[in-house]
């Protein structure tokens, strides 16, 4: 485990290879970005706009997929009122959301003045399938993100919207599998980084049954360039930056986390929508000795506002925090004992880099 030199992303994560200057895919990326003619790709949005105005859709123009958090709030406000859009919101309901993701999503429709469709799905296949995830992979919100894809863009092909929105280009952004650009079309978003080389069918037994995956199940690209459906990311037309997002969004009504950053993070805002994400992402921190302090810092560092000397302090000081505040919740939900998620820890725990001193579990090699 090998630390990137300018900011604080270790090569554990996959895709990640630290160049002959010690720096990270996403430092690479941060590079390529500084190059990017953002006029002209602008442009090149306006235009994609252009088309579809004139093409004078009856319904909706655009779809944006929303969860009340910064990113989609601020994407559905440049979309309703820069560009002048009809826009459909459509959410991917939280089974556990926190009061301050139920007042968001209200104060965004609110604020935007927009119509939003919430897709909810049957409770005892979003436990199932979530579970399976958790047990066998480690990662409970994998199957979520498979519906959060397939359901906005299935909403795309039953109400022959002709756009559909997404943030940014993750891979590209946060340095997993390296790209020399980012993409425009999210055709594929269904391969994407949070996805990898799974489908929705490796989950499917005796008691999940192929009708009960609808929202899951991401439709045939054919089917979705037939309807003349484009998928694009913004991230790849207008610069990028999460932060300046959330500050955008705060003068219209987002509220951050009332009792503060949640445990190991940096920051108050980021998925504080609901309860069941943060096991999801401490479960990076077994596999491959980071998680949250050390996203939210390299996100700093490659915009500039935070040195790698501070980030270093903050992770060593945040990383070792526990995200167990709503445990409870997340085994009641789960049905599972807290002897069965201990077990699933440890069978996660990537002993390659992490070793037992006096009783504690210890990064080998310590970030400096
Ligand atoms: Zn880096």
């Amino acid at each position: 485990m090998n630390f990137c030199s300018s900011c604080v992303m270790p090569d554990t994560k996959p895709g990640v290879v630290l160049d002959e200057n010690g720096h990270c895919n996403a430092c690479r990326t941060k590079k390529i970005k500084e190059g990017i003619d953002w006029t002209e790709r602008f442009k090149q949005l306006e235009n994609i706009v252009h088309n579809i105005k004139n093409q004078e859709y009856p319904f909706y123009d655009c779809i944006v997929a929303v969860s009340g958090g910064k990113d989609s709030w601020y994407q559905a406000a440049m979309l309703a009122e820069n560009f002048g859009l009809k826009v459909l919101c459509v959410t991917l309901g939280a089974h556990l959301p926190t009061t301050e993701g139920i007042e968001n999503l209200n104060n965004m429709i609110k604020d935007l003045n927009v119509d939003h469709m919430k897709i909810t799905i049957k409770p005892s296949t979003f436990r199932k399938i979530r579970k399976k995830c958790f047990l066998r992979q480690g990662e409970p919100n994998w199957a979520e993100h498979c519906a959060m894809f397939s359901s906005v863009v299935n909403t795309a092909l039953i109400y022959e919207v002709p756009l559909v929105i997404w943030g940014e280009d993750i891979a590209f952004e946060f340095g997993g599998i390296q790209r020399s650009d980012s993409k425009p079309s999210a055709l594929a978003i269904d391969k994407s980084d949070l996805i990898k080389e799974k489908t929705i069918f490796d989950w499917i037994d005796n008691d999940i049954s192929e009708r009960d995956i609808f929202f899951y199940k991401y439709p045939d690209y054919k089917k979705l360039v037939d309807a003349g459906i484009q998928s694009i990311y913004l991230g790849h037309f207008v610069k990028w930056d999460g932060r300046a997002n959330y500050e955008f969004v705060r003068e219209r009504g987002f509220i951050s986390r009332k009792k503060g950053p949640l445990p190991g993070n940096f920051l108050d805002y980021d998925n504080i929508d609901e309860k069941l994400c943060e096991i999801n992402i401490w479960f990076k921190y077994l596999k491959f000795g980071f998680w949250r302090p050390t996203d939210q810092t390299c996100y700093d560092i490659w915009n500039g506002r935070l040195s790698r000397h501070d980030a270093v302090k903050i992770v060593n000081q945040l990383q070792d925090q526990k995200p167990f505040n709503d445990l409870d919740d997340f085994l009641n939900f789960h049905m599972i004992t807290k002897e069965e998620f201990d077990q699933t820890v440890e069978k996660f725990r990537d002993k390659g880099i992490w070793k037992l001193v006096d009783g504690e579990w210890v990064l080998k090699n310590k970030l400096k």
